[in-house]
């Protein structure tokens, strides 16, 4: 299939014109210009970016990854593709022992079918004091024969683990992950500048969801925040929903790291479904207009975002380039986990692809060479 489009964001690259060749489940050729012979497909006005990654998902459609219930999972998968996420993570939120490793035992069952692309685990290594939507009763330090466990029952399906470096062990377990060749976040933490530093030391290679439940900026006392913007190699994690964080705090981040930004939706159950009382491990999330929220505390629990929206967010009211956002969106987060084949639109990686109409609202979405949403 020849697909020829108004712009084509690569995104290492924007042709404007453009046009892509797919060959079965893989893209053969990339180009600018017009297209070397007539398009199967002409798009004159849309704009093609890579499918999204999106490293920080708890659910959608209505389901939650959490109990690793195949049914369940297939839903979360199946609403974020149809908004144009191509590979995603499943992101658990804290939850006893037992449970997250039957969790994580059943949805490395999935990600060996490529399903998913891995298990990110946020938590239970997380500051009480900036718990979150997390259970603070579940909260725990991390002890090396418990990341252990959790690794050994994803048989190696877990790429990510977000944690509180400050907490006892907390370094010894960044660099026990990192020497599982496992992705360390920092987050929900209340480290000060030299713990994270200390932490981007030990190996932590991002930020969760910068700025949420993490420490402030503050002149005196820089905390994780400035510890992440400043370092030249680590990735920060944003959820560009005009409710987590500022379009200015967003912009200083974007700006700050343009090839180290990752936008994540960190969506739950209610992304792409209707406002209502959902589940959240064991704490009660209402969600209003769109915002969720815990039913008891009123913090901000996870977001209702698909990629989609936050990219136009990011472009339409944030006022970040194009490419900065897609870049964001697709290939940072597939290099940071190590995911090879995609996250852009080059020959030889999967042909997952998004089709944008002009004002960024997703029209189709190819993923391994075949149409799975949109006509
Ligand atoms: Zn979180």
């Amino acid at each position: 299939m020849l697909l020829s489009a108004g712009r084509v964001v690569t995104p290492a690259r924007v042709f404007a014109p453009g046009w892509l060749q797919v060959e079965g489940q893989r893209i053969a050729e990339v180009g600018p210009g017009a297209p070397p012979r007539p398009a199967d497909l002409e798009l004159p006005a849309a704009t093609v970016v890579p499918g999204f990654v999106d490293t920080h998902v708890h659910g959608g459609g209505g389901a939650s990854f959490d109990g690793g219930d195949p049914e369940a999972c297939a839903t979360a998968v199946r609403a974020h593709l149809a908004h144009g996420t191509t590979t995603m993570m499943a992101s658990l939120v804290t939850a006893s022992a037992e449970s997250l490793r039957a969790s994580v035992g059943l949805i490395a069952d999935l990600a060996d079918d490529r399903l998913l692309a891995g298990i990110h685990l946020e938590g239970p290594w997380l500051s009480r004091r900036y718990a979150g939507a997390h259970d603070p009763e579940l909260l725990t330090d991390p002890k090396p024969a418990h990341v252990d466990a959790l690794l050994e029952a994803g048989r190696g399906h877990v790429r990510m683990v977000t944690l509180a470096p400050e907490l006892t062990g907390g370094l010894d377990a960044i660099r026990q992950l990192t020497a599982a060749g496992v992705v360390a976040a920092i987050g929900h933490t209340d480290a000060t500048y030299d713990v994270a530093r200390a932490a981007l030391d030990a190996g932590a290679g991002v930020g969760t969801h910068l700025f949420n439940a993490m420490r402030g900026l503050h002149h005196r006392e820089p905390g994780p925040v400035a510890a992440l913007l400043e370092h030249p190699d680590t990735y920060v994690e944003l959820v560009a929903d005009g409710v987590h964080v500022h379009p200015a705090a967003l912009r200083l981040a974007a700006r700050a790291k343009p090839h180290l930004t990752v936008l994540v939706t960190d969506a739950m159950a209610a992304a792409a479904a209707a406002d209502g009382d959902y589940h959240l491990g064991r704490l009660t999330v209402t969600v209003r207009d769109g915002v969720a929220r815990l039913a008891d505390t009123g913090a901000i629990a996870g977001s209702t975002l698909t990629m989609a929206a936050a990219v136009r967010y990011a472009v339409q009211v944030a006022g970040l380039p194009i490419e900065d956002v897609v870049r964001a969106a697709t290939a940072s987060p597939a290099t940071l986990l190590g995911l090879d084949r995609v996250g852009a639109l080059r020959p030889g990686f999967d042909a997952d692809l998004v089709v944008l109409d002009d004002d960024l609202v997703v029209q189709r979405v190819l993923r391994k060479g075949a149409w799975v949403a949109g006509t």
